[in-house]
């Protein structure tokens, strides 16, 4: 079965301006490692597919029509406009958030179509900190919830978990599902650190896993965790589908945070979560994006991870 690969070129337009570091160079040091890899005939099993723009109503599932409007006509003519201290828009931004947005919908309408196992979004601007009125974090919509809601609002899926193993907490997805028991949201990442939220007594209506950890967390200590609190949670969840808030800043190269984890990490994590979904949800992974700011990293850690979705 195959592995879709969601990109599209408007993950080039959306500038976020000089020194920035969620910038257009980490899809082009993806585009550039999968381009080495399929010359070597080495991406068996992946198809690329565009994805269309998030519609309306898909964004509405998660953002309120007020924040739709606001970011759609915020978009410059020229230039920049800075919606925090940290998120931008160019020209060319608000067409990017909505494919980004749009891929892990299509993901999910194709996985449940039987068209493919699992699914790989590589696009960008990210989404977990969006907030459903509020803009934060380099992150304009919160792609992976709007999957999350076509699956459960569209087919009438009955649970899904999410696992989030960026270096940063997604507040934003933990505060569209903390009063939705169809959805588990499970978060490793470092704190102290930004947005702030991610404690562990944060569990929503028993939906919501926070391991917070702290700055040096290494490979040992990170798989353990993870194997303890968040596997087993989800296999006593066992939901229909799997999505993955991907992450990849907590590499021990990034700049951004101060995990130590390596690119062999994130393929054994992988591999255990396809392992889940093929027990409990019909082999269903829809994976989407989020940080990761070492150039190299990210692309290294990408391959690592396209390839355990594929299976090798
Ligand atoms: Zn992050």
């Amino acid at each position: 079965m195959t592995t879709l690969l969601y990109m599209h070129a408007s993950s080039f337009a959306h500038d976020t301006g000089p020194g920035h570091p969620e910038s257009i160079a980490r899809i082009r040091a993806i585009t550039a490692m999968l381009e080495r890899e399929e010359r070597k005939g080495a991406l068996v099993g992946v198809e690329r597919r565009e994805p269309p723009r998030a519609t309306r109503e898909q964004l509405e599932r998660v953002h309120t029509p007020r924040y739709v409007d606001a970011i759609l006509g915020a978009e410059p003519d020229a230039g920049y406009v800075r919606l925090d201290p940290d998120t931008v828009m160019s020209p060319g931004s608000a067409e990017a958030g909505l494919r980004a947005a749009g891929a892990p919908v299509a993901a999910v309408d194709a996985l449940i179509g039987g068209e493919a196992r699992n699914a790989f979004c590589a696009l960008r601007p990210p989404g977990h900190h969006a907030e459903a009125e509020r803009a934060m974090g380099f992150c304009l919509f919160n792609s992976v919830a709007i999957g999350a809601r076509q699956a459960l609002d569209v087919h009438g899926i009955e649970s899904v978990s999410i696992f989030d193993f960026d270096v940063h907490h997604g507040n934003g997805t933990q505060h569209a599902f903390e009063r939705e028991p169809r959805v588990q949201y499970l978060s490793t990442h470092q704190w102290p650190l930004y947005p702030g939220t991610g404690a562990r007594h944060e569990t929503g209506v028993g939906n919501i896993v926070n391991r917070p950890l702290p700055a040096g967390t290494g490979s040992r200590e990170w798989r353990e965790v993870v194997e303890n609190d968040i596997l087993s949670a989800i296999d006593s969840f066992a939901p229909k589908l799997i999505m993955i808030s991907a992450g990849f800043d907590a590499h021990r190269a990034d700049p951004l945070a101060m995990l130590e984890l390596e690119e062999d990490d994130f393929g054994w994590v992988t591999a255990r979560l396809v392992e889940l979904a093929r027990k409990h949800a019909g082999g269903r992974v829809v994976s989407v994006l989020e940080g990761g700011y070492d150039l190299n990293a990210l692309a290294n850690s990408v391959l690592v991870h396209l390839n355990a979705l594929r299976g090798v």
